[in-house]
């Protein structure tokens, strides 16, 4: 369930194409008590008076992090990251589970509900960089792996200025992309067939080509199907990709070679590799 890149890109072009020009008639916020309180949700929730009154004009992601604009001023920031669902219903009967619902002047309706940890946010164009999730996919010096940006050549110079383990050049705050998760790291490195312990500034230039191929691949499927297997729509429909490698492999065997797949602990987090097809 959880919304990452090509998940947020599939919403953002769904919300543009479904919510462009519809003006917000009045909100609801339930069940955020705990939101709050870790900070997923503002605790002034004033703040989502802003959107009253507002028109879409556009719906736009960059990583994992959707921005509704509207024509007031106001933004709808929206980064369910490690899990969440966002609806369009076109009434109010059975309208899903929410922690924030908006309704529209045709009758029409969007419900966001966090599931895990992510951002529920309104926010004015001057603050948006309060938000940390915006501040940190918006940021334009980062490379984006579904844009045209994301040359062999930018990639690969950002690579070699980095004398640290592939994980925190691709994953993280400090990544020099963005839209990477740790199990989005796990089918990368598995598909370019590169170990997660290697350092990137010592790639070679085949095994960058292989890393940068295998980005632009896990993207470009991921889209192509609709999103992550547990992933739904705007409208409710389930994506189909399977990562190659991640959590779902755990005590299973290799696909390409047989080998026993193997979990190591890594910067806070777990990762599963096929220890004889990455080296
Ligand atoms: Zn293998």
């Amino acid at each position: 369930m959880s919304v990452e890149l090509p998940e947020a890109k599939i919403l953002a072009e769904q919300m543009n194409q479904e919510l462009k020009g519809k003006r917000v008639k009045s909100f609801q916020v339930k069940d955020c008590e705990r939101l709050q309180r870790i900070g997923m949700m503002d605790k002034d929730l004033t703040s989502f008076n802003q959107l009253v009154d507002g028109k879409i004009e556009s719906a736009t992601s960059r990583g994992n992090v959707i921005r509704v604009k509207f024509d007031n001023g106001a933004n709808l920031i929206l980064g369910p990251e490690y899990g969440g669902e966002i609806f369009y219903n076109k009434d109010a009967a059975n309208v899903p589970k929410f922690h924030l619902r908006v309704d529209f002047s045709d009758g029409t309706l969007l419900t966001v509900r966090l599931t895990s940890m992510g951002v529920i946010q309104a926010l004015n164009d001057d603050e948006l960089e309060r938000s940390y999730v915006y501040k940190r996919d918006f940021d334009p010096t980062k490379l984006s792996p579904t844009n045209e940006e994301f040359t062999f050549e930018r990639f690969s110079k950002r690579l070699a200025d980095h004398n640290k383990m592939l994980k925190s050049v691709l994953v993280g705050k400090d990544a020099v992309l963005v839209g990477v998760s740790n199990s989005t790291f796990q089918d990368i490195l598995y598909r370019a067939r590169i170990h997660p312990k290697r350092k990137a500034s010592e790639l070679n230039m085949e095994e960058k080509r292989s890393l940068h191929n295998a980005i632009r691949f896990v993207f470009t499927e991921r889209l192509r199907l609709n999103g992550k297997d547990q992933f739904r729509d705007l409208h409710g429909k389930q994506g189909s990709y399977t990562p190659a490698m991640g959590p779902n492999m755990k005590q299973q065997t290799c696909p390409q070679c047989g080998n026993k797949i193997e979990k190591l602990s890594m910067g806070g987090g777990h990762v599963y590799l096929c220890p004889n097809c990455q080296t």
